[in-house]
């Protein structure tokens, strides 16, 4: 399972690199640190330059121009990208993001990062992304429901169960799944259920697909603990960002008798050092839109990652923690919820410090691959039920977290590279046996 592959040091920057790489470490976009990760795995992999430009460039990115009648009659016009990075592996797969940050290299980042994510956990598909620059939070339900079937009817040259099949990221939710799938389906003139995942259960939805990212990352801070002989239970944590994969993360901790002493959304955080209750922080968020109108004293998103704590989840947006604040850093475990919250210094300064980095491509893959597993139920139009998605799943980010800890340790390196090593040489064996075409 674990490519047998002849350990080579890391190697001094080559020569060939592209120039963006050259950039000061606290100006890299999303995309830039994806790319240095990658070399970083390049590099122990020995891989020739033709393969690491075919490896780290996308395969297809698609720009569309979305126009949308607002709820005022008015015409608007936002700018939404699908970036496949690759499909060596099988259709490729992956979120779709609102938010008034995405950018088009972000979602190449992004991409990428599916590539490698479904190769650590080993299910056969490629990464894709996809987003539209958007604050979500000022469209009504109705221009929200325009704007995302705009989008997914000018990308449908793309889509497919076969093809290409996003899922929800930050701000998309079952119910922007509905829309895309019924908007893919009058495309085509029948239901296709496969084309997306993360649907509402009636519409070909998996059971346990809502917390399965949080599931495999707290499967992956259970591992994690076993291996450094830490209690979860008493152990402290503070969670950043709580959506779909922070709320959920933080529920299963505190089921398993952690004390949960922070969490935070995009309005700032709360903090009490005897622990949260996490009914009572989710009742606030429900009542008043926000974490911080709950018990608990303020503390800022920035604040709350140097808190000191056992277990950090990063579980917002990326490129949070840097060499300027990771020396601050406490905590032990860091879990990365969120795709790419830790920029390639920051990560060093942390491994210095003797922190764990659970990396984000194992840490957060249970939801592409319950996603999988829902992909799998649609094309078979039979439908598991709770306890075997459970089952398949913890099975499934054990055996990656394994794949990836015994890959750090044959070339002594940490687990992000491990799991960089691992992935990277998965995808470039199956681009080796595909050859090249013509
Ligand atoms: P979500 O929209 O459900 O939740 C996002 C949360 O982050 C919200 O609580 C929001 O208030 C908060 N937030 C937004 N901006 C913030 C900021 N600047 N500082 C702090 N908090 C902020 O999104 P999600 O699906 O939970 O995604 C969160 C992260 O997890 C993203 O990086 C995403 O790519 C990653 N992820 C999600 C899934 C999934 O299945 N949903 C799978 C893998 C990875």
């Amino acid at each position: 399972m674990v490519p047998k592959r002849k350990v080579v040091p890391i190697r001094p920057a080559s020569p060939k690199r592209a120039p963006a790489l050259e950039l000061a470490p606290e100006n890299l976009n999303p995309y830039q640190f994806a790319l240095r990760q990658f070399e970083r795995a390049a590099d122990y992999l020995s891989l020739d330059a033709g393969t690491r430009q075919l490896l780290s460039q996308p395969k297809r990115q698609l720009i569309v121009s979305i126009p949308i009648k607002m709820d005022n009659k008015k015409i608007r016009v936002f700018t939404g990208y699908r970036v496949q990075h690759s499909i060596a592996r099988g259709p490729s797969k992956g979120g779709i993001r609102f938010h008034p940050g995405v950018t088009l290299d972000e979602v190449k980042a992004l991409a990428m990062w599916m590539t490698w994510k479904c190769a650590v956990v080993n299910i056969p598909f490629g990464g894709a992304k996809g987003g539209i620059t958007v604050d979500p939070k000022k469209l009504s339900m109705d221009e929200n429901e325009r704007l995302t079937r705009r989008y997914t009817s000018e990308i449908a040259i793309v889509l497919g169960h076969d093809r290409d099949i996003p899922a929800p990221d930050v701000y998309t939710t079952p119910q922007h799944m509905a829309w895309i799938m019924d908007t893919f389906s009058m495309t085509q003139g029948f239901s296709t259920l496969g084309v997306v995942t993360g649907k509402p259960i009636p519409l070909g939805g998996s059971a346990g697909r809502n917390e399965a990212t949080a599931e495999g990352c707290f499967v992956a801070i259970d591992e994690a603990a076993k291996r450094m002989r830490m209690k979860l239970k008493g152990a402290t944590a503070a969670v950043q960002g709580f959506g779909n994969a922070g709320a959920h993360v933080a529920r299963f901790l505190e089921e398993a008798g952690a004390k949960v002493v922070a969490v935070s959304d995009s309005r700032g955080g709360v903090y009490d050092k005897k622990g949260l209750r996490m009914e009572l922080v989710n009742a606030a968020k429900e009542k008043k839109g926000t974490v911080t109108a709950g018990r608990g004293q303020k503390v800022s998103n920035s604040e709350l990652l140097e808190l000191p704590v056992d277990i950090l989840v990063p579980a917002a947006l990326e490129g949070v923690i840097t060499r300027e604040n990771a020396p601050r850093v406490k905590a032990r475990i860091i879990a990365e919820a969120a795709n790419g919250p830790t920029t390639p210094d920051a990560d060093d300064i942390l491994r210095g410090n003797g922190a764990v980095v659970i990396p984000d491509i194992l840490a957060n893959a249970g939801g592409v691959t319950v996603s999988y597993f829902e992909w799998v139920q649609d094309l078979y139009s039979f439908f598991w039920d709770p306890d075997m998605v459970r089952t398949q799943l913890e099975r499934t980010v054990r055996r990656a977290y394994d794949d990836v800890a015994e890959t750090a340790r044959r070339h002594d390196t940490d687990l992000r590279t491990g799991a960089l090593i691992l992935a990277v040489g998965r995808v470039e064996e199956a681009t080796r046996l595909r050859g090249l075409f013509p």
